[in-house]
C-alpha cells in the first residue's frame, strides 16, 4: 500500500535582542561557560523576571513577516518540568494567549500554514563529560527569548519541510529577528509525522523528533521515520504517539519518551509577568521597520525582472546580495545583465577569496557602469570580465580601469574599413566563395581582421563593415 506522509513543524527560533528576556545578561552566543548568569536567569530564590519589550517587538516582526495576525492582547504561562538545565523548574512561555496567530508561508507554490507563535525562554545547555563520567550544566543560555512557530499538519513531503525551514529561517533573517544559525543552534526544529494511506484524510499517530539542527538532518530524519512507521504498519503493528531522539551519526531515531510518560506541564498563568498589550499603531509602525521580503522579491524578480527562478532565489538567499543587486539595477535598468555578472562573475570570486558582498571593494554603481559598458559594446565581454577581476581586488572604477589598461573598444571606423580593404584584398579566394553562399568563410574573415586589428577591436563594428564591404 501507498502511503501519505503528513509532517507539522515546531520552530524555535533564538531573537536578536541584546539581553535576555527576563533579566540583562546579554544574550550572546558561545564564551566561557556560566559567565552570563545573574540571580534572575538562574533562577535564585527571591529573584522575579523583569519582560524586556525588545523580545516582543522582534516576536511581532517575526509574526508580520510570516504573514500572521499579531494579537493586541497576549499573556505568560508558566510550564512546569524538572531538567538540570531549567533551574526554575518551570518555563515561562505564552501557552493560552499567543503573540501571533494564523500565518502562513508559501513553498514551491503551495501554503503551509503557520497555527501560531509564541514567546518562551530557552533552556539552559547540558555538557556531557563521557571521560568524567559526569554532566555539567551551562545556564549562559538560560532566558534568552526564543520564538516558538508552529504549523499546521500541511506538509507532505521532506522536501516540503525543508523548503519551509528555509523560507522561515530566510524570512526571519531579513526580519532581524533571528540570525537562523543552525549550526550554532540559533535555529532548532521539532518535526511532528504520521503516514495515512495514500486518498485517506484521517491522519495516522503522530511521532514527534526533537531538535533537529540541521535542514540535512531534517530531511534524514523524515525520510528514516516515515520508512520506520510504514514497515511498522505493513507488518500489522501501531505507531504509538511518542517523542523520539534522532541520531545524526547512525541516522536513527530513538525513543525519548511515549504518551504516557509524558510530562504533565500544569501550566498556569505567569503571575510575575504582565499580559503583553499591543497597539494596532505599535503593529503598524513595527511592519513598516521590516524591509522588503524575501518571498516578494524572488515574484518580483522573476515576474518584474524576468529573471529565471532558479537565479532569483540565488540573488535573494541573502539579504545584503539582494539589496546589491538591486541598488546596480537601480543605476543601469538591465536586470539580466546585472543578476548574470553577480552570478556567474562574482559570486565566483567572492566564494574563492571567503567574501561576503558587504565586504567587497566594488560598489553597486561601479557594478551596473561596468555591465553597461559590456553591453554598450564600449568593451568586449572577455575585457569586461578582466576589469571585474581588477574592481574585486584592487578596487577603481570600471572606465578608469578599461583606459589603463587600453581596453576600451575602438568605434573608429574608418580604421576598420582600412584593415577590411587589405584584408579582402589579401584573400580573394575567401571573398568569391562567401559570394558564392559559403557561410563558414565569414568566420575566418572576422578572424582576420581581430587579429589585425587587435584587442580594443569592436566585433560589432567590425561585422558590420564586413559585411558592407562584401555585398
Ligand atoms: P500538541 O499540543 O500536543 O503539541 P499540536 O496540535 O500543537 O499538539 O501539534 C503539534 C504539531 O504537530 C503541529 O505542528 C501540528 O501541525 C503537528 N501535528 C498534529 N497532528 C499531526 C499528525 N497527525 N501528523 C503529523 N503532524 C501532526
Ligand atoms: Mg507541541
Ligand atoms: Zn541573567
Amino acid at each position: 500500500m501507498e502511503y501519505t506522509t503528513v509532517i507539522g513543524l515546531e520552530i524555535h527560533a533564538e531573537l536578536l535582542t541584546t539581553s535576555k528576556v527576563f533579566c540583562s545578561c546579554k544574550n550572546e552566543f558561545g564564551g566561557e561557560e556560566n559567565t552570563r548568569v545573574c540571580p534572575r536567569c538562574s533562577a535564585l530564590p527571591g529573584s522575579l523576571p523583569l519582560f524586556g519589550r525588545g523580545a516582543a517587538v522582534l516576536a511581532v516582526k517575526a509574526g508580520l513577516a510570516l504573514n500572521c495576525r499579531v494579537n493586541n492582547f497576549s499573556a505568560f504561562d508558566r510550564k512546569n518540568y524538572f531538567y538540570p538545565d531549567l533551574p526554575k523548574a518551570y518555563q515561562i512561555t505564552q501557552f493560552n494567549h499567543p503573540i501571533c496567530e494564523d500565518g502562513y508561508l508559501m513553498v514551491g507554490g503551495k501554503k503551509i500554514r503557520i497555527n501560531r507563535i509564541h514567546i518562551e525562554e530557552d533552556a539552559g545547555k547540558l555538557v556531557h563529560d563521557e571521560a568524567e563520567g559526569v554532566s555539567l550544566a551551562d545556564y549562559n543560555r538560560c532566558g534568552v527569548p526564543l520564538i516558538e512557530i508552529v504549523t499546521e499538519p500541511d506538509i507532505r513531503t521532506a522536501d516540503e519541510a525543508r523548503g519551509f525551514v528555509e523560507q522561515v529561517a530566510l524570512a526571519l533573517k531579513y526580519a532581524g529577528v533571528c540570525d537562523a544559525k543552525m549550526e550554532q543552534g540559533s535555529l532548532r526544529c521539532d518535526v511532528n509525522i504520521s503516514i495515512m494511506p495514500k486518498g485517506s484524510t484521517q491522519f495516522g499517530t503522530r511521532t514527534e523528533i526533537k531538535n533537529l539542527n540541521s535542514f540535512r538532518s531534517v530531511v534524514r530524519a523524515i525520510e528514516y521515520e516515515y520508512s520506520r512507521q510504514k514497515q511498522l504498519v505493513q507488518s500489522g503493528g501501531r505507531v504509538i504517539q511518542q517523542t523520539l531522539h534522532w541520531n545524526d551519526s547512525l541516522g536513527v531515531t530513538t525513543a525519548l519518551r511515549s504518551k504516557e510518560e509524558a510530562h504533565d506541564y500544569r501550566y498556569f498563568p505567569e503571575p510575575d509577568i504582565p499580559p503583553l498589550f499591543i497597539t494596532d499603531d505599535e503593529i503598524l509602525a513595527l511592519g513598516k521597520e521590516l524591509p522588503v521580503l524575501p518571498q516578494s522579491r524572488q515574484m518580483r524578480y522573476e515576474n518584474e525582472l524576468g529573471l529565471s527562478p532558479a537565479d532569483a532565489a540565488l540573488l535573494i538567499s541573502e539579504k545584503p546580495l539582494a539589496d546589491f543587486f538591486e541598488a546596480a539595477v537601480e543605476v543601469y535598468n538591465n536586470p539580466k545583465s546585472i543578476a548574470a555578472m553577480i552570478l556567474v562573475e562574482l559570486l565566483r570570486r567572492m566564494n574563492d577569496a571567503g567574501k561576503n558582498v558587504e565586504d567587497i571593494k566594488i560598489t553597486p554603481n561601479d557594478l551596473a557602469a561596468l555591465c553597461k559598458m559590456a553591453d554598450e559594446g564600449t568593451v568586449s565581454r572577455g575585457a569586461a570580465k578582466d576589469i571585474l577581476k581588477v574592481m574585486f581586488e584592487v578596487g577603481g572604477n570600471p572606465m578608469e580601469i578599461a583606459k589603463q589598461n587600453g581596453m576600451l573598444m575602438s568605434n573608429d571606423t574608418a580604421e576598420v574599413e582600412k584593415a577590411a580593404d587589405e584584408i579582402l584584398a589579401a584573400n580573394p579566394k575567401a571573398v568569391a566563395e562567401y559570394k558564392e553562399g559559403s557561410g563558414k568563410v565569414f568566420g575566418f574573415l572576422m578572424g582576420q581582421m581581430c587579429r589585425a586589428l587587435g584587442k580594443s577591436a569592436n566585433p560589432a563594428i567590425i561585422k558590420k563593415v564586413l559585411e558592407e564591404k562584401l555585398k
